[in-house]
């Protein structure tokens, strides 16, 4: 089907807008209603995944209870309290819908997946088998996740498949690989009591997982000291000894820093580093010019408080480094991570019961959508699609010639832009919200405007579904069962607790439905999710992430289960490294790392660092917690938080609308004036769409390992509207390009993208 350009509109007055919904699904408050039953689950939102029972009257949902989880003992944040009321939710899709002269008009499923099928035929007739993505989401259970990997690989044939946990702790993931031979959590949360030192970087604990909280807070109360790096001054950095607000994007030069005095201090574990890890000279060497004085220059940490914080960091034992988006979400997010672990490393802290490093994922199952097989790079079981034997075997596994098994296609940053090019020419999203969660996403509209065939699996109407040419009524997490596994590693059971409403369909069932109609349907015939899980977990026997030994009734028995789990009788890895790490030679790998600054550092026309973040009432994109009375009543538009020095120096009073501008664009929105920011450092949430998305303005320069894009720092202005409009017809020239950083820009044009073995 071809797109009617009349339909679109730009995105700056694109007025497709549920901002003023917020209706919560109907009989939420109807006092007579008593559940008949409680189906143990787990909330669908963050990675910490929290246990909690689901209440349900007469096949409807109707609140939720706590459960004594292990990792989150009855606890829910505001998020988790009111998840249940999007089930019933009056905005819910409950149609296929095909779009016709520019109208979207309900039809049946036959009709929807017949017509996918067919211009999916001649598309790739025309334009080649990679003329067709995927682009797949990671809130979705294991199960959905290994089949939209699999429809990919096998029933398309393309090598365009990634998904959105691309975009959120991928530099985290390569960097564990790197440096353990593995990418997970190391230690459980349960392990967090145990440290005697907490060391947060760049992750906002409270608001973004706050059932972690209680773990901190258990290791405060039995002594630990908790040290804090963060631009902004977070409900978390308030309680703490020591609180680091470096400017963004500085963050390997701090770690740098607080290694080197932790070597001046003799506070490295050298019999630790001697026997357990290998490229230790070289980083002592990288991080010898980090002086206190030199970080301080960079990072704008007083001096005397790095080495305080090397100090109290470096007498713990343990001590653990908690990190999250805020080292992630950059050009250089792989090196951050990997300067985070080799403090970790030099005090001999990996593998010990409360000690190490973690990554807090973000995404409900970003963890687990890699590892079984929907990453660009990956196919199940932790398996390298550019490793020939891996090849073999998942190919032998699915029962089809390895020449037909696609290679390694283009990372999700990467697909946007074949897509405006063209090369990309039809797409099929599964809950996933390019337009909002993308950078630049002006680039995002072009892209989808230029497909010939957008196909989006969503249950709420979302900005990226508004461009869809067909829109296939998704089941959400309570209509259906699988797993799905946690920041810690857990893998952790979903249970179905009510029929799909409308005509709603989990995502597996409608990747297979499509598979049939595209001729593999033999390689799908699962006829519920418990068997693709089957099948999934004898998919990953073997591999690295191996899920061989988890069965549904495990799972659930046994509080979750961690991977590596091989055999059905192993009780599963909660606690990573112990002895070895999982490199062949046991050993963990060390690198040295460079500093190199943000790709936009402030000037005389864009003088502020922008960043930007989670808010405690929202989740991701807000497709979901936007729509959610209570979240969407406490954070209903965006804001810039801007220090008092800096809004006094340009006349900007608290709750001012102002304008915030970078090279990419502008956008208009509330300043809120708060003592708790860098008086050089504006930070905007991102959970908004349209003329509300921070995403207008950040930078779409990406880390060239991993294509990671750097949303955590980009230069920008603020003014007052009377100064924005003069400004606006006289705008700065942008301060990078192409042509000056061509290796942190995803996509050049007239070359191709997504060759094998480019991202990670
Ligand atoms: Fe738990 Fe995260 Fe859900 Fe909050 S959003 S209840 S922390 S899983």
């Amino acid at each position: 089907m071809s797109v009617n350009k009349d339909f679109f509109i730009p995105i700056r007055d694109f007025n497709y807008d549920f901002q003023s919904s917020g209706q919560p699904a109907p009989g939420w408050n109807e006092s007579d209603k008593v559940a008949d039953t409680l189906v143990p689950t787990h909330c669908c939102f963050c990675g910490v995944q929290c246990g909690m029972y689901l209440k349900v009257a007469d096949g409807e949902v109707i609140g939720v209870e706590p459960r004594d989880y292990p990792h989150n003992r009855g606890s829910l944040c505001p998020k988790g309290v009111v998840a249940y009321q999007q089930v019933g939710h009056p905005e819910r899709l409950l149609h296929p819908q095909i779009r016709r002269n520019g109208i979207l008009e309900r039809v049946t499923w036959d009709e929807a997946l017949g017509f996918i099928a067919r211009r999916w035929q001649e598309i790739q007739a025309q334009h080649g088998r990679d003329a067709v993505a995927v682009y797949s989401g990671s809130s979705m259970t294991n199960e959905k996740c290994y089949v939209a990997g699999k429809f990919a690989r096998v029933a398309l044939g393309t090598r365009h498949m990634d998904y959105n946990g691309r975009l959120c702790m991928s530099s985290a993931a390569v960097a564990y690989d790197r440096a353990f031979g593995l990418d997970r959590s190391p230690l459980p949360m349960t392990d967090i009591p145990h440290a005697g030192c907490i060391m947060v970087v760049g992750a906002n604990v409270a608001e973004c997982f706050p059932i972690v909280m209680q773990w901190i807070w258990r290791a405060r109360d039995r002594g630990a000291s908790l040290i804090v790096v963060d631009p902004r001054e977070t409900p978390l950095a308030r309680t703490a000894d020591l609180w680091l607000p470096l400017k963004p994007g500085t963050d390997s030069a701090l770690l740098n820093g607080l290694l080197r005095q932790v070597i001046a201090d003799g506070a490295v574990d050298d019999e630790y580093v001697a026997t357990r890890t290998s490229g230790w000279s070289e980083v002592r060497d990288a991080v010898e010019p980090f002086t206190p004085e030199e970080t301080e220059s960079i990072t704008g940490i007083p001096a005397q408080r790095i080495i305080a914080a090397a100090r109290l960091y470096g007498a713990a034992d343990p001590s653990l480094i908690l990190h999250a988006r805020g080292i992630e979400h950059s050009t250089h997010g792989v090196d951050n991570c990997l300067a985070a672990i080799n403090l970790a490393l030099a005090r001999g802290q990996v593998g010990k019961l409360g000690g190490g490093v973690s990554t807090l994922t973000g995404q409900g199952n970003g963890q687990g959508g890699r590892e079984v097989g929907q990453k660009a790079n990956q196919l199940p079981g932790y398996r390298h699609i550019t490793d020939e034997e891996d090849r073999l075997h998942m190919a032998a596994f699915w029962g089809m010639d390895v020449d037909d098994l696609p290679w390694e296609g283009a990372a999700a940053t990467e697909m946007v832009h074949l897509m405006a090019e063209g090369e990309i020419k039809s797409c099929i999203v599964l809950c996933s919200n390019l337009m909002v969660s993308l950078p630049d996403n002006g680039v995002v509209q072009d892209a989808l405007e230029r497909l010939e065939l957008l196909v989006v699996s969503d249950f709420f109407m979302s900005e990226t579904a508004a461009y869809a040419d067909v829109i296939l009524p998704a089941a959400v997490w309570a209509e259906d069962e699988g797993t799905t596994t946690n920041l810690e590693g857990r893998v952790i059971k979903i249970n179905k607790a009510v029929e799909p409403i409308g005509e709603a369909r989990p995502d597996w069932q409608i990747l297979c439905e499509l598979a049939g109609r595209l001729g593999k349907g033999d390689y799908f015939s699962f006829t519920g999710a418990r068997e693709v899980w089957d099948e999934l977990r004898r998919a990953t026997q073997g591999g690295v992430a191996d899920y061989y030994g988890m069965t549904w009734e495990r799972i659930d028995a046994e509080g979750g289960l961690f991977w590596p789990c091989p055999e059905p009788g192993h009780p599963g890895t909660p606690r990573l490294f112990t002895e070895r790490f999982a490199h062949p030679d046991g050993r963990a790998r060390m690198f040295p790392i460079h500093y190199r600054p943000p790709v936009e550092e402030p000037d005389e026309h864009y003088p502020f660092r922008l960043t930007s973040g989670r808010v405690v009432y929202h989740y991701l994109s807000g497709t979901q917690t936007r729509r959610l009375g209570f979240l969407q009543s406490q954070a209903p538009e965006p804001w810039v938080e801007i220090h008092p020095s800096a809004a006094a120096r340009l006349g900007i009073a608290n709750e001012e609308r102002v304008r915030v501008r970078t090279a990419r664009g502008s956008m208009e929105l509330k300043a809120l004036v708060v003592p708790t920011i860098r008086p050089d450092t504006l930070f905007i949430p991102f959970h908004y769409g349209n003329k509300e998305s921070v995403n207008q303005l950040t930078n779409p320069v990406v880390d060239p390992t991993v294509k990671i894009p750097e949303y955590k720092v980009c230069a920008a202005a603020i003014e007052k509207l009377e100064t924005a409009a003069a400004i606006e017809a006289d705008p700065p020239k942008v301060n990078f390009t192409p042509e000056t950083f061509p290796e942190m820009f995803p996509y050049t044009v007239g070359e191709t993208k997504g060759a094998a073995g480019k991202a990670h």
